[in-house]
């Protein structure tokens, strides 16, 4: 198997089951471009109630991920050279498109822990390399934010997606936002698709295109615009 192994760390295996069966991400794994495998701290709980959470030390609300299983399970799992270690945590560094980037090819295995209930024991941490968020903002549990990550890396494997031109084209691979898309039919209900996508001119589509996508940054994204703009003009 030379595809990229993912090992993710959760006390809800059963949530990945839609990644595995559905569209380009479910066939990229049918076909061995990526391999997922999950390992439950459950299984690797020390006492004969299969306890993975805890009363937080100092007192607080909630309940705290226990280190014994989570380090358990973590050194369960075989390492690959090139292994990557990546905490799912709001506390983390907001997802990027050039991290995906970067794990898609630089690494032969991720391995994801998802947290839960008030969050992990401190000491889970040192087994990450990376802490990861995917926005500012709290859910349940580390199993979307792994899943989202998942979904992001896989698509940039080669072979998932038909073409890498369509790839290298769309927002965030650059600092500009991709420009608009149309098909058929040339007016629907009022609206019309521009007449230079209509006129074979590839010049003047991509002259347009180019003009679109930075018209859409600095009306969506002024931030964005403004690091391109530097970019382009140091
Ligand atoms: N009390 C924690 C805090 O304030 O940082 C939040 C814990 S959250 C309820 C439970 C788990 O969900 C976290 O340990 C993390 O694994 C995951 N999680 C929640 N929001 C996330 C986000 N925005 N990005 C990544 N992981 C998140």
């Amino acid at each position: 198997m030379s595809g990229l192994r993912l090992d993710v760390v959760t006390l809800a295996p059963e949530a990945f089951a839609p990644l595995r069966s559905l569209g380009v991400i479910g066939r990229a794994f049918a076909a061995g471009i990526a391999d997922l495998h999950t390992h439950n701290p459950r299984d690797f709980a020390l006492d004969r109630y299969r306890k993975v959470d805890d009363e937080p030390y100092g007192g607080g609300a909630g309940m705290v991920l226990k280190p014994e299983p989570v380090f358990a399970a973590v050194e369960s799992i075989p390492v690959l050279p090139r292994r990557r270690v990546l905490l799912m945590s709001p506390q983390g560094r907001p997802l990027q498109q050039a991290d995906l980037q970067r794990w898609a090819t630089d690494h032969d295995q991720l391995v994801l822990l998802c947290g839960h209930y008030e969050g992990f024991d401190e000491r889970i941490r040192s087994l990450a390399d990376e802490e990861v968020s995917i926005g500012d903002f709290v859910l349940t549990g580390g199993e979307l934010p792994a899943m989202v990550l998942i979904n992001g890396v896989v698509r940039l494997l080669p072979g998932t997606v038909g073409t890498a031109a369509s790839l290298e084209q769309e927002s965030h691979s650059t600092l500009l936002l991709e420009h608009p898309h149309y098909t058929r039919p040339a007016s629907f209900r009022g609206q019309e698709v521009p007449a230079v996508l209509r006129s074979g001119d590839h010049g003047a589509i991509a002259r347009w295109r180019f003009e679109q996508q930075q018209q859409r940054t600095a009306e969506r994204r002024p931030d964005l615009h403004a690091r391109w703009r530097e970019q382009e003009q140091p």
